[in-house]
């Protein structure tokens, strides 16, 4: 495994690498990883030749109160997990290096971006899309892997590589949960013993709401209240919305298509995001022909 920190260095290496006609992947994070990250690591290793794994705490995409400074970093720990996992490159590039002086131009998303995080996080998702956008550019992959955990970045991403005609395979992995079904974070490091406890909470309240649904209940207002029962032990409440999967509008009772119950909560100072999709099942004869 190789850890690089250059562009050109990168570009050097990979650009090897698809000349002799190797499939690349790509799966951008901040670091700190956990079984989430690896999920995505490995099916990059199984539906690619090369593997790259970016770490990059990304300042753009944080709100000036936010937790930049302080979010969880073990490089070493990571290239290890990176090494096991079968990774071929760590890119982990410094400030600099994505940000140069004089840096000013960035991608906006439109729609997609404004409800939900967007609301509460102003400026996020530009930071996200610009970052994912120069990721895309620096390492030319064939395919790029993101985790259902982060839903709406999910979204953001896919539109932007289709509406900038990026030539990468935006490819969506299922969430990696705890055994009590918290799912994993990076951010779960900031909880302690009594609010680890408290945060499962959030998983139960989506899986509620989903057993409801596959019950049988496809009113909004009544999956919502299910969930929100479950919501107490945490501290604040930001968001708990029922959404349009593709949209991301707000979803209309009765269900007629795949809806994503979103939560972004604080326990503590800790704020946790985590969604679950209420897919219908398909009905005889629709997506025929
Ligand atoms: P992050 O390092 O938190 O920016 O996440 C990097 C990538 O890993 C993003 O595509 C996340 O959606 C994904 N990811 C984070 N947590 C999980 C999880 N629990 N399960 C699956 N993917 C995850």
């Amino acid at each position: 495994m190789q850890t690089i920190t250059s562009v050109a260095e990168l570009r050097q290496v990979v650009g090897l690498a698809r000349k002799a006609g190797k499939r690349v992947g790509l799966v951008p994070t901040m670091g700190y990883l956990h079984e989430g990250h690896l999920a995505l690591a490995e099916a990059s290793r199984k539906q690619c030749d090369v593997t790259v794994v970016s770490i990059f705490v990304n300042p753009t995409q944080f709100g000036a109160n936010e937790d930049l400074s302080t979010y969880p970093r073990d490089f070493q720990r990571d290239e290890r997990l990176c090494r096991d996992a079968g990774v071929a490159i760590v890119f982990a590039p410094d400030n600099k290096e994505v940000y140069p002086e004089g840096f000013e131009t960035f991608v906006e998303p439109g729609e997609l971006a404004k409800p939900l995080c967007g609301g509460f996080r102003p400026g996020h998702f530009r930071g996200v899309a610009t970052v994912v956008c120069k990721l895309f550019n620096m390492v030319q992959p064939d395919a790029a892997f993101f985790g259902q955990k982060d839903f709406q970045q999910c979204a953001v991403v896919r539109r932007m590589t289709k509406d900038l005609n990026l030539p990468v395979e935006v490819v969506t992995l299922p969430t990696v949960r705890e055994p009590d079904g918290l799912a994993m974070s990076s951010r779960n490091r900031y909880l302690n013993e009594q609010e680890r406890q408290r945060a499962v909470a959030i998983s139960r309240a989506l899986l509620a709401a989903q057993d409801e649904f596959r019950s049988g209940s496809r009113d909004v207002r009544n999956l919502i209240a299910i969930a929100e029962k479950h919501l107490k032990p945490l501290d604040k409440l930001q968001y708990l919305e029922l959404v349009d999967s593709e949209t991301l509008e707000p979803a209309e009772s009765p269900l007629k298509r795949s809806a994503t119950l979103c939560v972004a909560a604080y326990i503590g100072s800790t704020r946790l995001i985590d969604n679950m999709t209420m897919d219908l099942p398909v009905s005889i004869g629709e997506g025929a022909g």
